[in-house]
């Protein structure tokens, strides 16, 4: 099989180098890719925004399956114009899409499907917003609409927090993605994520992972794209499992086909488990950066034959297996992540760090210049590692760190802790 893989950060790395142990693939390109995948794939240069760009290449090349790795062009209907044009993909349609792409949305479609979720109202001005902010009280929870890249929710600890997320939101904060917004309830608890393949009418439940959002150790500091992730996560056990699939899941599905936009893809379930038991935070259509990082070492199965049976509407005998074996990846930063990442500095000792026992490292924002290897973005390398716990997997990992030779370069120290934490 001919496969294009869509997108350049450490979730697509993670994504080649599993696609790339498949004896039933023949040539993987990846656009744009990264050092990393070019180091085991083809790296194409085609501008991804342009639709109808990929469709004459993937004609020219005889691609027979694209994998769409980050949310923006599934919102954007990549997706349903690959598949007007007759070409296999593994990704939801624009409007299946709108569970990443539209918190309200998402909302609505738990409260007509009884999916248990934190209590909320939609708005779009801010009197109404805040008399039912200020009615509620805080602790209180803000969110913009559309897609913010994790920057449009405020978790407010007080009324006058609320107020001025409030306003940001309505002045247009988050541009477009803000002329609506969702007040919701705080909710107490343990975060999961949880992901699970979708054929359109049924889930193959994958595994679980956490990760850890905020830039400093014991989550302190401003919110990020992740800067490190484990799985499984000990939280999320067997009887978990089969009751997010049973109230969760798989009303979202039929849900979602009753509306007449089935969901294909992989569904990442953000989830709470708070005292009442499980409850949805968000979805988001795509595999987590950098949950993927720590779900594809731990997948035993060939992955291509699952992505392509999701692709074409039927994961009927399908299964995915896993190793028992805890992976956790830390997330190596440019100096100024998330603010303002310094691009530039050389990078050394990868060819060590990769070569320990039981390591990986993934590329993210990186770029050759020269015989260099310099940082290219804010999350910069993904630093992996198996173990037979999540302490084994936490000190490989470290030790594989602190084999890169790139002093400018930073991460959390403390990446794994929830689960350290219950592993003692
Ligand atoms: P991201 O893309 O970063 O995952 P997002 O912008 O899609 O985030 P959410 O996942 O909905 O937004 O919220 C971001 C974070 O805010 C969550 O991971 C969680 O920590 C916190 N949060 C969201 N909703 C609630 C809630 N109802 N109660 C408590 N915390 C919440």
């Amino acid at each position: 099989m001919r496969v294009l893989l869509i997108g350049g950060g450490g979730r697509e790395h993670a994504l080649a180098w599993k696609l790339a142990t498949s004896p039933a693939l023949t040539a993987l390109i990846c656009a744009p890719g990264n050092p990393g995948t070019e180091e085991i794939a083809t790296n194409a240069v085609i501008d991804v925004a342009d639709h109808r760009a990929v469709i004459d290449f993937c004609r020219l090349q005889s691609v027979d399956l694209v994998i769409i790795g980050p949310e923006a062009p599934l919102v954007a209907g990549h997706g349903d114009d690959l598949r007007a044009a007759g070409i296999s993909v593994f990704g939801p349609s624009a409007a299946a899409a709108q569970l990443e792409g539209s918190k309200g949305f998402t909302k609505d479609l738990c409260a007509r499907f009884s999916i248990p979720t934190a209590a909320y109202q939609r708005f779009n001005n801010a009197p109404k917003a805040k008399m039912y902010a200020r009615a509620q009280g805080a602790p209180i929870v803000i969110k913009a609409d559309g897609l913010a890249a994790g920057k449009g929710v405020t978790v407010a600890m007080t009324t006058e927090e609320a107020m001025a997320a409030i306003d940001d939101c309505f002045e247009g904060a988050f541009g477009d993605a803000g002329a609506e917004l969702v007040i919701e309830e705080f909710l107490e608890g343990e975060e999961v994520s949880f992901f699970c393949l979708c054929d359109g009418k049924t889930a193959l439940p994958l595994t679980s992972a956490q990760d850890h959002k905020r830039v400093g150790d014991r989550d302190t500091g401003p919110n990020t794209g992740g800067m490190g992730a484990y799985s499984p996560a000990p939280i999320f056990d067997e009887a978990m499992q089969r009751r997010v699939m049973a109230e969760i899941i798989e009303p979202t599905l039929a849900g979602m086909a009753e509306m007449g936009c089935p969901f294909t893809g992989v569904l990442y379930a953000g989830l709470m488990v708070t005292a009442e038991g499980p409850k949805l935070i968000e979805y988001n259509v795509r595999f987590g950066d950098p949950e993927c990082q720590v779900l594809m070492p731990r997948l035993t199965s060939d992955l291509l034959p699952l992505l392509k049976a999701a692709a074409d509407g039927d994961l009927s005998g399908m299964d995915a297996q896993w190793t028992d074996k805890a992976a956790l990846t830390v997330v190596m930063c440019a100096p100024g992540y998330p603010e303002r990442p310094e691009k530039g500095s050389v990078i050394g000792g990868l060819g060590k760090a990769a070569s320990m026992d039981a390591v990986l490292v993934f590329h993210a924002g990186t770029a050759r210049k020269g015989a260099d290897l310099i940082a290219n973005g804010g999350r910069v390398l993904n630093v992996t590692a198996l173990g037979n716990s999540v302490r084994e997997a936490q000190a490989r990992a470290y030790q594989a760190v602190a084999a890169i030779d790139w002093p400018e370069g930073f991460c959390r120290s403390d990446i794994g802790w929830r689960a350290l934490e219950r592993e003692e």
